[in-house]
């Protein structure tokens, strides 16, 4: 008998984990911290449903930390397993994995999750691993990955585990999270051809994306409102792709494009700051990866540092970070976290939200009840470190920067598998989720269902 546990990452976006049992061996796909909710720490404290001493090794898809960020408490827990993944993501997953750990420890309201020591066992039980690859477990587990197109690493997950019981081999597809396309620099999601069952990925699972013309006008039509203005434009940042994306395009638009509508010729005329140590390192790691760019982007890192451009200024150090406000506008900062849950974003935050002549662009997911989603909805007063700071900035948002398929490329991603049983809809909020469940049903014509939280469901 085989059955997959929804230990997470269902009926919500984040804390994504998942586990596989064939009564021989159990596993775990993803094991990701909850964010965004009232209870999400309540969530991530809990201990987890399983034992972690009985996982025999886990699968990750790729390294958003809301896939990976309770990996080292399952080690603390007693998981003493491989962790397999491409290797992109193992590299991103030790900074990222640090870079929790010292936020963790900077937050005095609680202990944390786990400690330095339990992120070095994580990474000491790590395995980077090649796309397109068959790797056999044992006799009754092989995967592959295959590129999901989502961030640089990320990868779409092909399960083969055999039931004892019937001697069959059932094939279990999980998308992780399935890129947006075209991706500025990643090559598009491969397609799958079968599988039994499909664990599929719902966060635009509602929602048309903008295209990638119209989103390089509205960033560029925010520096130039900014130039103009002589004010700032803040970018709340997520450190990995994304950051890379908006630099990559800057330095399009500096190289290549000078002059369309920005004053004088120049987007140079304003400072850009990339103010976040993890994203800075995360560039490094893109810069070495290009192996896994697509075709245009391969190319062009030939002959060009793709990621730098004239008046780019990298500010990993806190001091060179803290002088940024005595800069002269117009300015763009750059700066983590993506949806203001920590980070440095917050102290730019607190200083220019007050001021309606300066922009904030998100340019990602802001989940509910974080300071993003509360400053994109124009709450007012929003409070940062414990203070009320008047949210009177002008609001602007792109959504093709999203790393994630919209309700088309999942249902486009999904009509190439054949033979598939059953769709399992997770990460998502739960409308996102039923709405992509019922599309799946109406236009595919297969069973699809958006599991619930702990449910366990026996697959044959
Ligand atoms: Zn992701």
């Amino acid at each position: 008998m085989v059955s997959i546990q929804f230990c997470g990452g269902a009926g919500s976006v984040t804390g994504a984990n998942y586990v596989i049992d064939n009564g021989k061996i159990r596993f775990v796909v993803d094991c990701g911290l909850v964010q965004g909710s009232s209870e999400a720490d309540e969530i991530n404290y809990k201990p987890f449903v399983y034992d972690p001493k009985s996982i025999s090794f886990m699968i990750s898809t790729h390294t958003h930390i809301d896939h990976i960020g309770r990996i080292p408490k399952l080690v603390k827990d007693g998981f003493s397993g491989e962790i397999y993944s491409t290797y992109p993501t193992q590299e991103f997953a030790e900074i990222s994995l640090r870079d929790t750990v010292s936020i963790m420890e900077h937050d005095h309201s609680q202990l944390p999750l786990f400690a330095e020591e339990d992120v070095d066992k994580a990474v000491a039980q790590w395995r980077g691993k090649e796309y397109h690859e068959i790797y056999e477990i044992d006799e009754n587990i092989s995967f592959r990955f295959q590129d999901a197109g989502h961030i640089l690493g990320s990868a779409i997950t092909e399960i083969w585990v055999l039931d004892p019981e019937t001697g069959k081999r059932i094939k279990l597809v999980f998308s992780g999270d399935l890129g947006n396309v075209p991706s500025v620099l990643l090559r598009k999601y491969d397609y799958i051809e079968e599988a039994d069952y499909v664990i599929v990925e719902s966060c635009y699972g509602d929602r048309i994306h903008q295209k990638l013309a119209e989103r390089k006008e509205i960033l560029k039509q925010a520096i130039k409102d900014t130039i103009d203005r002589k004010s700032v434009l803040i970018m709340p940042t997520f450190s990995i792709e994304r950051t890379q994306d908006i630099l990559y395009e800057l330095n399009d638009i500096v190289e290549n494009h000078s002059g369309e509508g920005l004053p004088q010729g120049r987007v140079g005329r304003i400072d850009v700051y990339l103010d976040s140590p993890l994203a800075i390192k995360a560039t490094r790691i893109h810069a070495k990866y290009t192996q896994y760019y697509n075709q245009e982007a391969k190319q062009l890192a030939k002959t060009d540092e793709i990621f730098e451009f004239p008046f780019l200024t990298m500010t990993e150090h806190r001091e060179d970070s803290m002088k940024i406000n005595s800069q002269p506008q117009p300015k763009m900062i750059m700066a983590g976290s993506g949806m203001s849950t920590g980070g440095r974003v917050l102290y730019h935050e607190e200083r220019y939200l007050s001021d309606p002549n300066n922009i904030i662009l998100f340019v990602g997911y802001q989940a509910p009840r974080t300071l993003g989603r509360r400053i994109l909805e124009g709450e007012n007063p929003v409070y940062i470190h414990n203070h009320p700071v008047e949210n009177k900035i002008e609001v602007r948002k792109v959504d093709g920067y999203s790393a994630h398929a919209d309700k088309e490329m999942l249902l486009d991603w999904l009509s190439h598998i054949k033979q598939t049983k059953n769709i399992f809809v997770v990460q998502g909020e739960q409308e996102a989720s039923e709405s992509l469940a019922n599309a799946i049903k109406d236009t595919l014509h297969i069973t699809a269902k958006v599991p619930e939280e702990n449910q366990v469901i026996i697959l044959s």
